[in-house]
């Protein structure tokens, strides 16, 4: 099963790909957690993410395609993944499309989780991420345990530099501009499914393991 998740930043599509990746036991493959953890390791690739990544901004496709091609390419992604944050613009979607054709494979579904933005900016405002595992919390709506402690691993949560709330404005109109025009390629591909993201989280599971069966 291979299958990526569309929506704007803060839509839902983390929290939505690590329970998709337990269910279907398929790789949560997510390239600004790749980013970041590249940042947090000081790589040059960390290095050339940062600056964009901080702004609000794409990191360029050329850093980008490569490297999740090269994620995907792994042993524990040939029965499936489930992307997140991958295609973020028209030329990413086409270099995989085109990458997979090459070996007679294709995708599944382009799952998109439709949230308006003045609910993205609740939601970004109250992330909090586990720095060493990459777990998402929300303070209101997944709350830790534990406040401001990481269920899986104990860590201290974080909030992450990209939601600022003048950031996190620039990331959206960055995704209107950018990356919304996948839901017309994905449509037209014919794999596209939309989920109503605005309700509550495991009613929002519930809908998507309907579309993936
Ligand atoms: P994305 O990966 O699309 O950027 P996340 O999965 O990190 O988004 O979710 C953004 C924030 O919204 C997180 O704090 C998360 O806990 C919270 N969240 C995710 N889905 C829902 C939902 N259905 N209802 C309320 N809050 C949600
Ligand atoms: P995310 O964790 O998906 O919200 O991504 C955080 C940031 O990483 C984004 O705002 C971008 O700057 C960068 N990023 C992640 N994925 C991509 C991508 N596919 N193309 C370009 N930049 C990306």
């Amino acid at each position: 099963m291979k299958i990526v998740m569309l929506g704007a930043p803060g839509a839902g599509k983390g929290t939505q790909a690590i329970k998709i990746a337990d269910k279907y036991g398929i790789p949560h493959v997510s390239t600004g957690d790749i980013f970041r953890a590249n940042i947090k390791g000081g790589t040059e690739l960390g290095k050339k993410a940062k600056s964009y990544i901080d702004k609000g901004e794409l990191v360029p496709d050329e850093v980008t395609i490569g490297m999740l091609l090269d994620r995907i390419a792994e042993e524990d992604c040939k029965d499936g993944y489930v992307l997140d944050g991958f295609p973020r613009t028209i030329p990413q979607a086409e270099s995989l499309t085109k990458a997979l054709a090459e070996k007679g494979e294709k995708l599944d579904y382009a799952i998109d989780i439709e949230v308006p933005d003045d609910n993205i900016v609740k939601r970004m405002s109250g992330r909090r991420a586990c720095p060493k595992c990459g777990a998402t919390y929300h303070i209101v709506y997944a709350a830790p345990k534990v406040p401001n402690v990481c269920d899986n691993c104990g860590s201290e949560l974080i909030i992450r530099s990209d939601d600022k709330p003048e950031t996190v404005q620039d990331r959206l109109s960055v995704y209107h501009k950018q990356t919304e025009p996948l839901i017309a390629y994905y449509k037209e591909e014919g794999i596209l499914r939309t989920v109503d993201g605005t309700q509550d989280l495991p009613k929002v599971f519930e809908d998507v393991v309907k579309i993936l069966g």
